[in-house]
């Protein structure tokens, strides 16, 4: 499955990330997905919990932030939101728009931890 190499390629960078911080534990993980990053956010939860399973992510939460597709239109020399994925056109001039500036990401955003207790 497409989606589970991709979230276990995010479990462990989040484990290494976390490796500084001992007894660390993640309460959730955030991520920006692209609207076209052809990824099914159903599909990433339910590999999440497949893939944080025995690691320092179980039991956290995978909050998926979409971004909406941003192209730039040449003609009105300015970043546009696409409304509809099915025609690439400026919803300003309607003029085709071909060079994208959001849209493809899959990153992460944030990771938040449980307070670390370190009781000496
Ligand atoms: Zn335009």
């Amino acid at each position: 499955m497409h989606e589970l190499s991709i979230v276990s390629s995010i479990v462990d960078s989040v484990t290494e990330t976390l490796a500084a911080y001992r007894g660390a534990k993640v309460r959730e993980v955030r991520l920006r997905v692209g609207a076209l990053a052809s990824v099914v956010e159903d599909s990433l939860q339910f590999c999440y919990g497949i893939a944080s399973e025995g690691t320092r992510l179980e039991g956290s939460k995978l909050v998926v932030k979409i971004l909406p597709v941003r192209m730039h239109c040449e003609k009105c020399a300015q970043d546009v939101e696409i409304a509809s994925l099915q025609s690439f056109r400026c919803p300003r001039c309607s003029e085709p728009v071909a060079e994208m500036r959001q849209g493809r990401e899959l990153e992460i955003d944030s990771i938040e931890i449980d307070e670390i207790e370190e009781k000496v």
